[in-house]
């Protein structure tokens, strides 16, 4: 690499070149391992962010290496004008273990939300009606952003896609004929961590049926095994017409998907939709090798039992300290929620002690390690959280 010649910390000459789209933390990692990451200064810390749900597998895991390194030798990329194998293989494991039957690939949750909405366009003409929820999130390009109910996000952005209706999240719906896509996250992450109440994907499917409307699960945060099923509507038993899925996907490398089924994957046609990059042999050869770890024997439920050590030991500090009202999520997708808008203050508390979190709202602090985090890690992580929140 050249070196810079720019003056000035790392932070500061970002700050004079990068866009400022992000607040960053004045931490500069240079390397990692399982559950741990390392900053340029040699501190070592235990990452309970993982990339935002994205590290599944943690950092320098051997199935994600060795998947890297033999399609490094490969063709990398390759267009959409032809056919490579490990995309067609990946989207044959994914939509059945999605319960789904066809997959369009892009690149990101947002791209991966695009793909829905237009898909929910073609499915249901004439029904350009959108319903979303409360304390969504959904992504930052236009049309996500249009169904991402925060008027701080889209107020500087107006006029967005017409149409979308805001609803209450985990309230009983009534949708008309106009409503041609009902778009929600089983388990709100942005929001807050905040689960759908039980039975209430449940009326959503029923809602849907009575009024004609795809629903669609966004799965971006809470896919690929995070809360402990491969899907969070796995463990509901309620089928979506599609479902989202990015972040982990492809254990860090970029890629997005939409997972369809019924006439919603027979929709699109040839011209209606497309991504230079989407399913590329390098980045799909690495998803398989995700998706073989994250299906093998006793992942899942390993997932399931570190998420109720880690809620468990949340829901007990909740108990007895005064600042925090609670604790709440599904599997490996935690939050504890605080009494006031002080999630940053315990976000940057932890980071003095080594531990990295991030907030999901003002006053939710987040936890979404790396699905391979061990017992020993999940009970270190309570310790500093302990310690932190006094
Ligand atoms: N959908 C959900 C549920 C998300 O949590 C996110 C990102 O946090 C997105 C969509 C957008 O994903 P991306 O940042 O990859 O565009």
């Amino acid at each position: 690499m050249i070196p810079s010649n720019r003056p000035g910390t790392l932070a500061a000459r970002g700050a004079a070149v990068l866009q400022s789209t992000y607040g960053r933390y004045p931490i500069e990692l240079v390397s990692g391992s399982g559950c741990r990451v390392t900053g340029a200064d040699g501190r070592e810390y235990l990452d309970f962010v993982a990339g935002i749900a994205v590290s599944a597998l943690g950092y320098a895991h051997p199935a994600v290496v060795d998947a890297l390194r033999r399609g490094a030798d490969g063709l990398i990329h390759v267009s959409n004008l032809y056919w490579t194998e490990p995309m067609v293989l990946l989207a044959e494991r994914l939509t059945a273990a999605a319960g789904m039957e066809r997959a369009f690939f892009c690149n990101s949750g947002a791209e991966a939300v695009e793909a829905a909405l237009k898909l929910g366009r073609k499915a249901r003409p004439g029904r350009s009606g959108i319903v979303c929820f409360e304390g969504s999130f959904h992504g930052r390009t236009l049309g996500a952003l249009s169904v991402t109910a925060r008027p701080r996000y889209q107020d500087p952005f107006r006029p967005l896609l017409p149409d979308v209706t805001v609803l209450p999240f985990g309230e009983p719906v009534a949708l008309d004929e106009r409503t041609g896509l009902v778009l929600v996250e089983p388990v709100q992450g942005e929001g807050g961590m905040r689960p759908a109440p039980p039975g209430w994907l449940a009326h959503l499917r029923e809602a849907c049926d009575a009024a004609g409307a795809l629903l669609v699960f966004d799965e971006v945060q809470s896919g690929m095994g995070r809360t402990g099923s491969l899907f969070a509507y796995q463990a509901e038993g309620v089928l979506p017409d599609a479902v989202t899925v990015a972040k982990a996907l492809a254990g860090g490398l970029p890629m997005g998907a939409v997972l369809a089924r019924g006439d919603a994957g027979t929709a699109f046609e040839p011209g209606d939709h497309a991504s230079t990059f989407g399913g590329g042999p390098l980045v799909a050869s690495v998803a398989l090798a995700v998706l073989d770890v994250v299906l093998g024997d006793g992942f899942l439920a390993a997932v399931g039992e570190r998420g109720g050590r880690l809620g468990e030991g949340l829901a007990a500090l909740a108990a007895d300290r005064s600042g925090i009202t609670g604790a709440r999520g599904r599997g490996l997708m935690q939050g504890l929620v605080l009494s006031g808008p002080r999630a940053s203050a315990v976000v940057e508390d932890l980071h003095r002690l080594g531990l990295l979190t991030c907030p999901a709202g003002p006053d939710v602090v987040r936890f979404v390690p790396p699905l391979i985090v061990s017992d020993a890690e999940v009970d270190e992580a309570l310790h500093l959280v302990r310690r932190a929140v006094g």
